[in-house]
């Protein structure tokens, strides 16, 4: 006679499959959660928060030690170390932690890794930056196009331009002699090298121009542009986009396919330096899409009005 449960108590083939197909989901969205954090895609803080509102979650089916680990800079010395500190069974899922654990492990995050809060104060100078590929020029592009109140500054640059490109409405395309002599005669805001490449640069007199009209003025630029303008401007509102997730900026540096495997992987490597600096940033939106991301910039150009 077979040992085998009756067919009654065993669940049938199909829910198996079901199920396991589930539990892979899960664990790939929990790994996905993981490098969300490590790239600082998504502060620890609000995982907790989805962790909290939603304990079967991806965030809150993370368990604790797996969550710290995953942040910056926490190996499994430290890990541990956290978690004797604040009481913390390592058998514990972010979803599943007692109130005062909770509030625990937020007292030591928000001590550690302060969230960025929103600067009081808004200006009519708005830089817009954040990681390559994550949707900067389209979002701007989105801005020109139904706003046109706004001035969307047109950079100068050394690359060349692509397909479609038109000088003086894209970009100024420049050779190095003439980048040189804007540097020179002080015609430019801010300017960097970008991606090692090619110089990119922000003419201030459009700018100035418009500022002076009462208009407000919109920057695309990179990481270190934003914190020359910042330097130079210190009223100017910085604004970082966000991807979804990590793996979606990964998506649409590949999506994109206008760069090889090398400059991607070079691409990806900057894109982890260009989040870590989120924190100098006044305000963070999340690019899930171009026009609600576009919409939500051009809020914060209006609120800064009143
Ligand atoms: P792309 O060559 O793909 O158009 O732009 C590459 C990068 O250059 C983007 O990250 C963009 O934000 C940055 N960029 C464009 N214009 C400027 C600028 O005037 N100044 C700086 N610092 N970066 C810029």
């Amino acid at each position: 006679m077979s040992d085998a449960a009756p067919s009654s108590q065993r669940p049938p083939e199909v829910d198996r499959a079901a199920a396991s197909r589930k539990a892979v989901a899960a664990r790939r969205a929990r790994a996905s959660l993981k490098r969300d954090l490590a790239t600082r895609v998504v502060t620890p803080q609000e995982v907790l928060r989805r962790a909290v509102a939603d304990p079967a979650s991806p965030a809150g089916t993370l368990r604790v030690p797996d969550f710290l680990t995953a942040l910056p800079a926490i190996g499994e010395g430290k890990r541990d170390r956290i978690l004797t500190q604040l009481g913390i069974s390592p058998v514990k899922r972010l979803g599943g932690l007692g109130t005062r654990q909770r509030a625990a492990l937020q007292e030591w995050l928000d001590r550690r890794m302060p969230e960025p809060r929103p600067r009081p104060g808004r200006s009519r100078l708005l830089v817009l930056a954040g990681p390559t590929a994550v949707g900067k020029g389209t979002v701007s592009a989105r801005i020109r196009e139904e706003h046109p109140e706004i001035l969307v500054s047109v950079s100068a640059t050394t690359r060349a331009p692509r397909p479609g490109e038109v000088d003086g409405v894209h970009y100024y395309f420049v050779d190095d002699a003439e980048f040189d002599r804007m540097i020179a005669e002080g015609e430019l805001l801010e300017h960097a090298v970008v991606h090692n490449k090619h110089r990119y640069g922000t003419p201030r007199g459009p700018i100035d121009r418009a500022l002076a009209e009462g208009r407000t003025v919109l920057l695309e630029i990179d990481l270190q542009g934003a914190r020359q303008v910042r330097a130079a401007e210190p009223s100017a509102s910085l604004v970082f986009l966000l991807p979804p997730s990590w793996d979606e900026l990964v998506n649409r540096l590949v999506g994109r396919g206008t760069e090889d495997e090398e400059e991607r992987a070079r691409r990806l490597r900057t894109a982890k330096v260009e989040l870590a600096a989120q924190g100098e940033f006044d305000f963070h939106i999340v690019n899930e899409d171009v026009a609600t991301a576009a919409r939500q910039v051009v809020d914060l150009t209006q609120a800064s009005e009143r």
